[in-house]
């Protein structure tokens, strides 16, 4: 739970904004019920049991965009109700709902939901002179800190969500041959799962590593062995169809992800690949080679066994002579 917190900064304060909503929102709407103020009373109900409602769907699902959307439409509207009935002691909530819509809603939805917000406000006033703000200053006032506040928070959303989104982008990044890490991998292999049991789609696993490149590191050095390893990355790409996905697993052994695929296109993919890097990669005029282990995706949705199994069938490879590869049965 502490690194999904961590990790996603969208989930966080869609939790945030649940937690700040009860503690906040919840003694509002009891207190208006009790006054008898219904209209303003169910709408910071409302506010507050979608919030959590969406919230604990987030953390179910992981499926922050919906829920971050839903809060920011209905917290909006909210706002809206309660700056109509109550004026200024409801349309001073505009500025923490700026502050989160902007991170939890695509750009131009949250910039529509403002707009219309502080237009909403603004047009109310124009028509009802002194409903919500004293005098016409006032309005100005308003006007000019709310859409400051708005264009801030649109800033400093826009900057959060691209710098995070670039570390993500590193953190399963491999930086010697660009290739997505085991982290990425990890990834991959979630949806591969869900995918499976959602259209059906079969994928394959295919575990590759490089023949005694220990020797190649102590023979021809370190970097000799940065360029195998790069070399090889490319030629994995080069092999690959878009629908497919390459890995550095780790140290000399690459991983690729097979999509809709049986057991003759994993052995084809296999064979492409052990052909391609003894033609192509060479030290000096030593060919290199790889031995590799292949296994589809069974019926259960445990991605380390599904793992484990192509991996087992490398050594397999390796006992067998290595330059080869061994395919799960
Ligand atoms: P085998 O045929 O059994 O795979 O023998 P091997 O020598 O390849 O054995 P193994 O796969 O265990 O060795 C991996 C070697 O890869 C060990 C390490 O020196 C080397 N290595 C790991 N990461 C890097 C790297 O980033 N650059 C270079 N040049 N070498 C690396
Ligand atoms: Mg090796």
């Amino acid at each position: 739970m502490h690194t999904r917190l961590t990790e996603d900064l969208h989930l966080t304060i869609i939790l945030f904004v649940a937690v700040l909503a009860a503690i906040f929102v919840l003694p509002f709407g009891i207190f208006r019920l009790m006054d008898g103020d219904y209209i303003v009373g169910l709408a910071d109900f409302l506010m507050v049991g979608v919030t959590a409602g969406a919230a604990a769907w987030a953390l179910k699902t992981g499926s922050t965009e919906i829920s971050g959307l839903i809060i920011s439409v209905v917290c909006t509207l909210g706002v809206l109700v309660s700056t109509f009935y109550r004026g200024m002691e409801g349309a001073l909530w505009i500025f923490p709902l700026m502050m989160f819509v902007f991170f939890l809603s695509p750009p131009k939805a949250a910039l529509t939901l403002i707009g219309v917000a502080i237009g909403a406000i603004a047009a109310r006033e124009i028509v009802l002179p002194a409903s919500i703000v004293e005098s016409r200053i006032h309005l100005m006032s308003f006007l000019a800190t709310s859409i400051s506040t708005a264009v801030f928070s649109f800033l400093a959303a826009r900057s959060t969500k691209r710098h995070s989104r670039q570390l993500m982008t590193l953190a399963a990044k491999d930086p010697l041959t660009g290739l997505k890490n085991r982290r990425g991998l990890e990834q991959e292999l979630q949806f591969a799962a869900s995918a499976q049991q959602e259209i059906g789609s079969q994928y394959g696993l295919i575990v590759i590593d490089i023949d005694r490149f220990k020797q190649t590191n102590d023979d021809h050095g370190h970097s000799e062995g940065d360029r195998i390893l790069r070399e090889f990355a490319r030629l994995l790409i080069d092999s690959i169809r878009m629908s497919d996905h390459a890995f550095r697993y780790g140290g000399d052994e690459f991983v690729v992800l097979i999509a809709g695929t049986n057991s003759a296109g994993l052995s084809a993919v296999c064979d492409n690949i052990l052909s391609r890097v003894r033609d192509t990669i060479r030290i000096g005029t030593i060919p290199v080679t790889v031995s590799i282990g292949a296994a589809l995706q069974g019926e259960d949705t445990d991605t380390h066994s599904w793992f484990q199994r192509a991996d087992k069938c490398v050594y397999r490879a390796k006992d067998a002579g290595r330059d080869r590869y061994v395919i799960d049965s």
